[in-house]
């Protein structure tokens, strides 16, 4: 058996992140490394190493991540259209993926420019 991914890790509670979200799906903890005030990562149960890797039988999977992150956004108080989040998802190396564990970036509490880096 392939060893477990480092989020793989944190949502079977072998390394300690707090989680600020938790559902049937998906789980959700801070980022170590935050790029905003608030910077969550949104991590599906089930491993799937990357976005473009998924397969139909995901889809279920897939939805709940954004599901769950207009869950967290209503929990920080940032769902407002005043306020505001990003949704960020790296695939591959270009992008600057290096965890390879789907998982969606929550950025929030400052004007994030756009286009980004
Ligand atoms: P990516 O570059 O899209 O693969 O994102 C991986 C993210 O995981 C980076 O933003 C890292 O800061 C974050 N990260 C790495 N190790 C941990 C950890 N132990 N707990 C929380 N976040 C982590």
């Amino acid at each position: 058996m392939s060893e477990k991914t480092l989020f793989q890790k944190i949502i079977d509670r072998e390394i300690p992140a707090p989680l600020v979200y938790e559902d049937d799906l998906v789980a959700a903890f801070n980022d170590i490394n935050p790029q905003a005030p608030i910077h969550v990562l949104i991590v599906p149960k089930k491993l799937i190493p990357r976005v473009g890797e998924a397969v139909p039988e995901d889809q279920a999977t897939l939805g709940a991540l954004l599901l769950a992150a207009g869950r967290i956004a209503e929990k920080l108080g940032i769902k407002a259209r005043d306020k505001g989040f990003r949704l960020v998802i790296n695939h591959g190396r270009d992008a600057g993926e290096t965890v390879p564990h789907l998982h969606v970036h929550l950025l929030a509490g400052r004007s994030l420019e756009w286009p980004p880096g």
